[in-house]
């Protein structure tokens, strides 16, 4: 198991921050990440940081605007993880994005996992899991003959009581399969 190379923050400490000293927090943590990636990358830009990130991803790194989107309602739920996984798996691709031919590697490929490993010290995990109920605007899934359909919980609610859906193009009818739990990549 690497050793990481940013301290751990306090998970208590963290717990009892408001929101917004949570996301100063949250920022300085980019800047020190980036700092460790300038050590060895030393023309690499600052990212801007935005934490704009709606649904089940916890972070994406947005090289059209130049930096990083978090997810603020998985980030107020998850502060810890955030801090020692999610920060460093975005300015990873931060920086493979621009080593040279960096655009070119695959974006959890072996570039992106050595930047994770031997960089940060983490383990190079392409998805989360944090519960993504009140993240995500339809956490409930479904599935019918042909595909998963993502319903809202008012929706939700309505089949709780009696309503019945099929699908538009299987014409099945949709069968409760549960709440997402696990997020996606980013
Ligand atoms: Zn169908
Ligand atoms: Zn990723």
């Amino acid at each position: 198991m690497p050793s990481p190379a940013l301290p751990d923050p306090d998970s208590r400490w963290l717990a009892a921050l408001d929101r917004a000293a949570s996301q100063r927090v949250l920022h300085d943590r980019v800047e020190a990440a980036w700092r460790l990636c300038r050590e060895f990358h030393d023309t690499l830009p600052r990212p801007r940081v935005w934490l704009d990130l709606r649904g089940k991803a916890a972070g994406q790194t947005h090289f059209g605007r130049g930096g990083l989107r978090f997810n603020p309602v998985l980030f107020d739920e998850n502060r810890h993880a955030f801090l020692v996984e999610v920060v460093p798996h975005e300015m990873a691709h931060w920086l493979v994005h621009h080593l040279e031919d960096g655009h070119r590697a695959r974006p959890h490929g072996h570039e992106w996992r050595t930047v994770m490993l031997r960089l940060f010290g983490v383990p190079p995990r392409t998805t989360h899991r944090f519960d993504t109920a009140r993240s995500s605007p339809a956490p409930h899934r479904y599935r019918c003959g042909c595909r998963e359909h993502a319903f809202t919980s008012r929706r939700h609610a309505l089949v709780e009581a009696g309503r019945v859906y099929r699908c538009r193009r299987c014409a099945q009818t949709l069968v409760y399969l549960g709440r997402q739990v696990s997020g996606t990549p980013s």
